[in-house]
Protein backbone atom coordinates (compact mmCIF):
# COMPACT_ATOMS: atom_id res chain seq x y z
CA UNK A 1 0.00 0.00 0.00
CA UNK A 2 2.54 2.31 0.74
CA UNK A 3 4.80 1.70 -1.75
CA UNK A 4 2.37 1.93 -4.20
CA UNK A 5 1.31 5.21 -2.74
CA UNK A 6 5.12 5.83 -3.11
CA UNK A 7 4.94 5.21 -7.08
CA UNK A 8 1.88 7.39 -7.50
CA UNK A 9 4.13 10.23 -6.03
CA UNK A 10 6.74 9.79 -8.36
CA UNK A 11 4.65 9.29 -11.61
CA UNK A 12 3.08 12.58 -10.30
CA UNK A 13 6.76 14.01 -9.83
CA UNK A 14 7.66 12.71 -13.21
CA UNK A 15 4.78 14.53 -14.44
CA UNK A 16 5.16 17.49 -12.67
CA UNK A 17 8.31 17.94 -14.25
CA UNK A 18 7.18 17.55 -17.92
CA UNK A 19 4.93 20.06 -17.09
CA UNK A 20 6.93 22.30 -15.77
CA UNK A 21 8.92 21.80 -18.92
CA UNK A 22 6.11 22.72 -21.24
CA UNK A 23 5.65 25.69 -19.42
CA UNK A 24 8.33 26.89 -20.58
CA UNK A 25 10.67 26.27 -17.86
CA UNK A 26 12.71 24.05 -19.95
CA UNK A 27 15.42 27.29 -20.23
CA UNK A 28 16.72 27.15 -16.69
CA UNK A 29 19.81 25.10 -16.13
CA UNK A 30 22.55 24.49 -13.98
CA UNK A 31 25.58 26.76 -14.46
CA UNK A 32 28.31 28.51 -12.21
CA UNK A 33 29.39 31.89 -13.12
CA UNK A 34 26.56 33.32 -14.47
CA UNK A 35 27.88 34.82 -17.73
CA UNK A 36 24.21 35.23 -19.09
CA UNK A 37 23.55 37.72 -16.25
CA UNK A 38 27.06 39.34 -16.64
CA UNK A 39 26.27 43.62 -17.19
CA UNK A 40 23.04 43.26 -14.89
CA UNK A 41 23.04 45.11 -11.64
CA UNK A 42 24.87 43.10 -9.06
CA UNK A 43 22.72 41.55 -6.98
CA UNK A 44 23.26 41.88 -3.13
CA UNK A 45 24.75 38.78 -1.89
CA UNK A 46 25.08 37.42 1.52
CA UNK A 47 27.03 34.48 3.27
CA UNK A 48 30.05 33.02 2.81
CA UNK A 49 29.59 32.28 -0.86
CA UNK A 50 28.89 36.35 -1.68
CA UNK A 51 33.32 36.39 -2.57
CA UNK A 52 32.95 33.51 -4.60
CA UNK A 53 29.85 34.64 -6.85
CA UNK A 54 31.38 35.66 -10.05
CA UNK A 55 34.25 33.25 -10.69
CA UNK A 56 33.21 30.86 -13.37
CA UNK A 57 33.87 26.90 -13.40
CA UNK A 58 33.73 24.51 -16.35
CA UNK A 59 31.97 21.60 -15.13
CA UNK A 60 29.14 18.78 -17.04
CA UNK A 61 26.05 17.46 -15.02
CA UNK A 62 24.38 14.65 -15.02
CA UNK A 63 20.84 13.54 -16.53
CA UNK A 64 18.13 13.76 -14.09
CA UNK A 65 17.68 10.04 -12.84
CA UNK A 66 15.17 8.00 -14.71
CA UNK A 67 12.30 6.04 -14.13
CA UNK A 68 14.13 3.41 -11.73
CA UNK A 69 12.87 2.19 -8.57
CA UNK A 70 12.76 4.46 -5.99
CA UNK A 71 15.32 2.63 -3.58
CA UNK A 72 17.75 2.61 -6.44
CA UNK A 73 21.43 3.34 -6.02
CA UNK A 74 22.43 7.38 -6.58
CA UNK A 75 24.23 8.17 -9.67
CA UNK A 76 27.23 9.01 -8.37
CA UNK A 77 28.55 12.83 -9.26
CA UNK A 78 31.48 14.53 -10.20
CA UNK A 79 32.47 16.62 -6.83
CA UNK A 80 32.84 20.17 -6.75
CA UNK A 81 35.02 22.53 -4.88
CA UNK A 82 32.21 24.98 -4.60
CA UNK A 83 28.64 25.04 -4.77
CA UNK A 84 26.44 26.37 -7.29
CA UNK A 85 24.99 29.65 -6.57
CA UNK A 86 22.89 31.01 -9.22
CA UNK A 87 21.59 29.07 -12.56
CA UNK A 88 22.11 30.28 -16.14
CA UNK A 89 18.99 31.23 -18.02
CA UNK A 90 18.07 32.72 -21.59
CA UNK A 91 15.71 34.42 -19.87
CA UNK A 92 13.90 36.28 -16.66
CA UNK A 93 14.06 32.94 -14.59
CA UNK A 94 14.80 33.00 -11.07
CA UNK A 95 14.71 29.99 -8.51
CA UNK A 96 13.09 30.44 -4.88
CA UNK A 97 14.51 28.44 -1.92
CA UNK A 98 13.14 27.56 1.50
CA UNK A 99 15.41 26.53 3.79
CA UNK A 100 14.86 24.75 7.09
CA UNK A 101 11.65 23.36 7.53
CA UNK A 102 9.12 21.91 7.20
CA UNK A 103 7.37 24.21 9.44
CA UNK A 104 3.67 23.80 10.16
CA UNK A 105 2.92 26.91 11.42
CA UNK A 106 5.13 28.68 8.77
CA UNK A 107 5.40 25.91 5.65
CA UNK A 108 1.85 25.90 4.59
CA UNK A 109 1.14 29.54 4.50
CA UNK A 110 4.27 29.41 1.83
CA UNK A 111 2.83 26.47 0.11
CA UNK A 112 -0.62 28.71 -0.13
CA UNK A 113 0.89 31.48 -1.95
CA UNK A 114 3.34 29.50 -4.18
CA UNK A 115 -0.02 27.49 -5.45
CA UNK A 116 -2.17 30.83 -5.51
CA UNK A 117 0.42 32.20 -7.83
CA UNK A 118 1.29 28.62 -9.78
CA UNK A 119 5.35 28.85 -8.78
CA UNK A 120 7.40 25.81 -7.86
CA UNK A 121 10.23 26.36 -5.73
CA UNK A 122 13.07 24.67 -3.26
CA UNK A 123 12.52 23.26 -0.39
CA UNK A 124 15.76 22.40 1.57
CA UNK A 125 14.23 20.28 4.35
CA UNK A 126 15.94 19.26 8.09
CA UNK A 127 15.15 15.26 8.79
CA UNK A 128 14.69 15.90 12.34
CA UNK A 129 11.97 18.34 10.71
CA UNK A 130 10.20 15.68 8.13
CA UNK A 131 9.39 13.06 10.35
CA UNK A 132 7.33 14.96 12.33
CA UNK A 133 5.87 16.31 9.40
CA UNK A 134 5.84 13.97 6.84
CA UNK A 135 2.28 15.25 5.09
CA UNK A 136 4.13 18.50 4.55
CA UNK A 137 6.18 16.93 2.13
CA UNK A 138 3.82 14.74 0.83
CA UNK A 139 2.05 18.00 -0.31
CA UNK A 140 5.36 19.44 -1.85
CA UNK A 141 5.51 16.26 -4.07
CA UNK A 142 2.03 16.70 -5.06
CA UNK A 143 2.60 20.23 -6.02
CA UNK A 144 5.39 19.78 -8.22
CA UNK A 145 8.12 21.29 -5.54
CA UNK A 146 11.58 20.05 -5.48
CA UNK A 147 12.65 18.81 -1.97
CA UNK A 148 16.76 19.44 -0.95
CA UNK A 149 18.64 17.90 1.94
CA UNK A 150 19.84 20.41 4.79
CA UNK A 151 20.71 17.96 7.13
CA UNK A 152 18.99 15.99 10.08
CA UNK A 153 20.13 19.19 12.64
CA UNK A 154 21.33 21.57 10.91
CA UNK A 155 24.31 21.57 12.14
CA UNK A 156 27.86 23.05 11.42
CA UNK A 157 29.52 20.51 9.19
CA UNK A 158 33.14 21.87 9.36
CA UNK A 159 32.84 21.12 12.88
CA UNK A 160 32.08 17.52 12.10
CA UNK A 161 33.84 14.53 11.10
CA UNK A 162 32.88 12.29 8.12
CA UNK A 163 31.09 9.61 9.42
CA UNK A 164 28.69 12.27 11.20
CA UNK A 165 28.56 14.15 8.11
CA UNK A 166 27.83 10.86 6.48
CA UNK A 167 24.81 10.18 9.06
CA UNK A 168 23.29 13.73 9.17
CA UNK A 169 22.81 13.45 4.93
CA UNK A 170 21.82 9.83 4.65
CA UNK A 171 19.42 9.96 7.49
CA UNK A 172 17.52 13.05 5.50
CA UNK A 173 18.03 11.54 2.43
CA UNK A 174 16.24 8.82 3.75
CA UNK A 175 13.23 10.54 5.70
CA UNK A 176 12.97 12.27 2.64
CA UNK A 177 12.85 9.53 0.23
CA UNK A 178 10.14 8.12 2.63
CA UNK A 179 7.51 11.11 3.34
CA UNK A 180 8.27 12.73 -0.56
CA UNK A 181 8.76 9.59 -2.56
CA UNK A 182 11.96 10.07 -3.97
CA UNK A 183 15.47 10.58 -2.85
CA UNK A 184 17.12 14.39 -2.93
CA UNK A 185 19.39 15.63 -6.01
CA UNK A 186 20.34 18.68 -4.33
CA UNK A 187 22.00 19.48 -0.86
CA UNK A 188 22.95 22.35 1.21
CA UNK A 189 25.07 22.87 3.81
CA UNK A 190 23.78 24.85 7.14
CA UNK A 191 25.05 28.10 7.53
CA UNK A 192 26.29 27.80 3.90
CA UNK A 193 29.47 26.03 6.23
CA UNK A 194 30.86 23.79 3.14
CA UNK A 195 33.63 21.70 3.57
CA UNK A 196 35.40 18.44 0.61
CA UNK A 197 33.57 16.33 3.38
CA UNK A 198 30.45 17.66 2.04
CA UNK A 199 31.05 17.94 -1.48
CA UNK A 200 32.36 14.34 -1.53
CA UNK A 201 29.82 13.15 0.59
CA UNK A 202 26.87 15.20 -1.68
CA UNK A 203 28.21 13.88 -5.06
CA UNK A 204 28.71 9.71 -3.50
CA UNK A 205 24.99 10.26 -2.91
CA UNK A 206 24.21 12.02 -6.07
CA UNK A 207 23.25 15.32 -4.89
CA UNK A 208 24.50 18.64 -6.26
CA UNK A 209 25.62 21.21 -3.73
CA UNK A 210 22.96 24.34 -4.18
CA UNK A 211 24.04 27.64 -2.38
CA UNK A 212 22.05 30.92 -3.05
CA UNK A 213 22.70 34.32 -4.64
CA UNK A 214 20.42 36.65 -2.81
CA UNK A 215 19.94 36.18 0.76
CA UNK A 216 16.48 37.62 2.21
CA UNK A 217 17.51 38.30 5.93
CA UNK A 218 14.67 36.95 6.67
CA UNK A 219 16.09 34.71 9.61
CA UNK A 220 17.61 38.10 11.21
CA UNK A 221 13.42 38.94 11.50
CA UNK A 222 14.64 42.66 10.22
CA UNK A 223 10.72 43.37 8.70
CA UNK A 224 8.29 42.42 6.11
CA UNK A 225 9.44 45.48 4.39
CA UNK A 226 13.24 44.88 4.42
CA UNK A 227 12.08 41.28 3.02
CA UNK A 228 10.58 42.86 0.42
CA UNK A 229 13.23 44.93 -0.51
CA UNK A 230 16.07 42.88 -0.60
CA UNK A 231 14.08 40.10 -2.72
CA UNK A 232 13.13 42.86 -5.51
CA UNK A 233 16.26 44.78 -5.46
CA UNK A 234 18.13 41.61 -6.08
CA UNK A 235 15.89 40.04 -8.46
CA UNK A 236 18.16 39.51 -11.83
CA UNK A 237 17.94 36.55 -14.02
CA UNK A 238 19.44 33.20 -12.63
CA UNK A 239 19.27 34.39 -8.94
CA UNK A 240 18.51 31.85 -6.26
CA UNK A 241 16.63 33.82 -3.63
CA UNK A 242 16.93 32.19 0.11
CA UNK A 243 14.14 32.20 2.62
CA UNK A 244 13.36 30.65 5.51
CA UNK A 245 10.15 28.46 6.46
CA UNK A 246 11.56 27.34 9.95
CA UNK A 247 14.04 28.00 12.91
CA UNK A 248 12.07 30.57 14.54
CA UNK A 249 9.30 33.22 14.06
CA UNK A 250 8.75 33.34 10.15
CA UNK A 251 5.51 35.27 10.42
CA UNK A 252 7.68 38.26 8.39
CA UNK A 253 8.95 35.52 5.47
CA UNK A 254 5.10 34.61 5.17
CA UNK A 255 4.13 37.84 4.64
CA UNK A 256 6.70 39.26 2.73
CA UNK A 257 6.18 36.41 0.15
CA UNK A 258 2.65 37.74 -0.55
CA UNK A 259 4.13 40.74 -1.92
CA UNK A 260 7.21 40.24 -3.73
CA UNK A 261 5.89 37.40 -5.45
CA UNK A 262 3.31 39.17 -7.48
CA UNK A 263 5.63 41.69 -7.86
CA UNK A 264 8.38 39.54 -9.46
CA UNK A 265 5.48 37.67 -11.94
CA UNK A 266 4.64 41.12 -12.31
CA UNK A 267 8.51 42.07 -13.39
CA UNK A 268 8.30 39.63 -15.78
CA UNK A 269 10.11 37.06 -13.90
CA UNK A 270 9.39 33.34 -13.90
CA UNK A 271 10.01 31.50 -10.69
CA UNK A 272 10.72 27.99 -11.92
CA UNK A 273 13.22 25.11 -10.27
CA UNK A 274 16.38 24.15 -11.86
CA UNK A 275 16.37 21.13 -13.82
CA UNK A 276 19.87 18.70 -14.35
CA UNK A 277 21.18 18.43 -17.52
CA UNK A 278 24.09 16.02 -19.26
ZN1 LIG B 1 19.56 26.36 7.24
Amino acid sequence: MQKDQLFTRRRMLLAGVAALGAAGTAGVVLAQGGEETAGTAAAPVAGPQARQALKPSAFRLQPLTGDGPPRAAPRRLKVRKEPIMRVSTSGRHMVLTFDDGPNPAYTPHILDTLAKHDVRAMFFVCGECVVQNKELLARMADEGHVVGNHTWTHPLLTELNRREIRSEMESTSDAIEDAYGERPQWFRAPYGAWNRAAFQLGAEMGMEPMAWTVDTTDWMEPGTRTIIDRVEGGAAPGVVVLSHDAGGDRSQTVRAIREWLPYLIDSGYRLTVPRRRV
